[in-house]
């Protein structure tokens, strides 16, 4: 499998709760080269836009209200098979369906607020990469 990149938010609870230097240890013993790295937080319209897919979900409004409430940590991360392989280092959406080990289920309190971000398809990985990092901000 060739070496391709996922996309990786450190979500805004992780954050308050003081998980960024434990989540990204775990993401680099996991074999992950960081691309790119960085402390943001997303205004309302990043959040809907980022997450337009959900926006006819019941969840929609209370996932925008999480996204924006804080910063959060963006990286676009390196590694053979990075899409599959990051899904399963974070965990099920549900930390109570995460399995051991997993950061979900580890760093994750709730469904909505389940701590990472992580792409579903290389197509996504792409579009969201450069959502949040121009290409002099990817080395
Ligand atoms: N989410 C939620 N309620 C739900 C399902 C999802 O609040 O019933 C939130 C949760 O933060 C999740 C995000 O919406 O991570 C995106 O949902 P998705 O189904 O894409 O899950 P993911 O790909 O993040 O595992």
């Amino acid at each position: 499998m060739a070496t391709n990149r996922t996309f990786t938010m450190i979500k805004p609870d992780a954050v308050e709760n003081g998980h960024i230097g434990a989540i990204l240890e775990k993401i680099s013993a996991s074999g992950f080269r960081i691309v790119a790295l960085k402390k943001t937080q997303m205004t309302q319209v990043d959040a809907e836009t980022f997450y337009a897919i959900h926006n006819e979900r019941p969840f929609f409004g209370e996932l925008v209200s999480y996204m924006t409430r804080g910063p959060i940590v963006a990286a676009i991360l390196e590694k053979e098979n990075a899409v599959a392989d990051f899904r399963t280092l974070i965990g099920a959406t549900n930390p109570e369906d995460a399995a051991e080990g997993t950061i979900r289920k580890l760093y994750a309190t709730s469904l909505s607020e389940n701590a990472v971000h992580g792409s579903d398809s290389d197509e996504n990985a792409a579009i969201e990469g450069a959502f949040h990092f121009s290409g002099r901000e990817m080395f």
